[in-house]
């Protein structure tokens, strides 16, 4: 197929609308630990994006490590010629990964302003896979509390002395959105 080079979301995956998106990020977050992301064939995310996966106490003991680094190819340790060999039992970390989460990061930083860009070339790589819909004014207002939901987590972060680190401020900010999306205010 040819592209319009006109077109702004141009190559793009379509998501929908911002407001949407984020308040359901926020219920999948409170309640369930998978993201559900439409991946499709990519695996980005088991390659060089993150240097290493976290893992939650639990995880730690069953894989008997802190952390799983990425080989020096690249990759995660458990990403095999056909996919991840732990699928079922991946860490948390990558049950809810959702890189849509950072193309809402980056629409709402340019079209409102109030929050930094994104801090590496590969993670505003994977924003740009994704398109929301033109802002309504319901995306605006959800846009308006996403910014004080995710300076609220920055802050929070380091008050508590956790590493502030990009998806773990998203993670943050989304336990405290839902609100924030349905009424603009705390
Ligand atoms: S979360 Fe994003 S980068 Fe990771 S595999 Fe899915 S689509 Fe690819
Ligand atoms: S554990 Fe599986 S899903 Fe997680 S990064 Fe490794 S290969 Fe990917």
């Amino acid at each position: 197929m040819t592209h319009d080079p006109q077109n702004p979301l141009n190559g793009k995956a379509l998501i929908g609308s911002l407001a949407t998106f984020l308040r359901n990020a926020a219920k999948i977050s409170a309640a369930n630990p998978d993201s559900h992301t439409p991946c499709g064939s990519c695996d980005t995310c088991c390659h060089s994006v993150f240097t290493r996966i976290s893992l939650t106490p639990e995880e730690q003991a069953r894989f008997g490590v802190a952390f799983f680094d990425m080989t020096e190819k690249g990759r995660c340790p458990y990403m095999g010629d056909k996919g991840c060999e732990i699928y079922a039992q991946r860490p948390q970390t990558c049950r809810m990964f959702d890189c849509r989460q950072l193309t809402a990061c980056e629409v709402v930083r340019e079209e409102i302003g109030g929050i930094p860009p994104l801090p590496n070339p590969q993670l505003y790589a994977l924003a740009q896979k994704w398109a929301f819909k033109p802002l309504t004014a319901e995306d605006r207002l959800a846009a308006k509390a996403w910014v004080e939901a995710i300076n609220w987590a920055a802050a929070s972060l380091q008050k508590d002395g956790v590493t502030v680190e990009v998806m773990a401020v998203i993670g943050r900010a989304l336990k405290r959105h839902p609100d924030l999306v349905k009424t603009g205010k705390r």
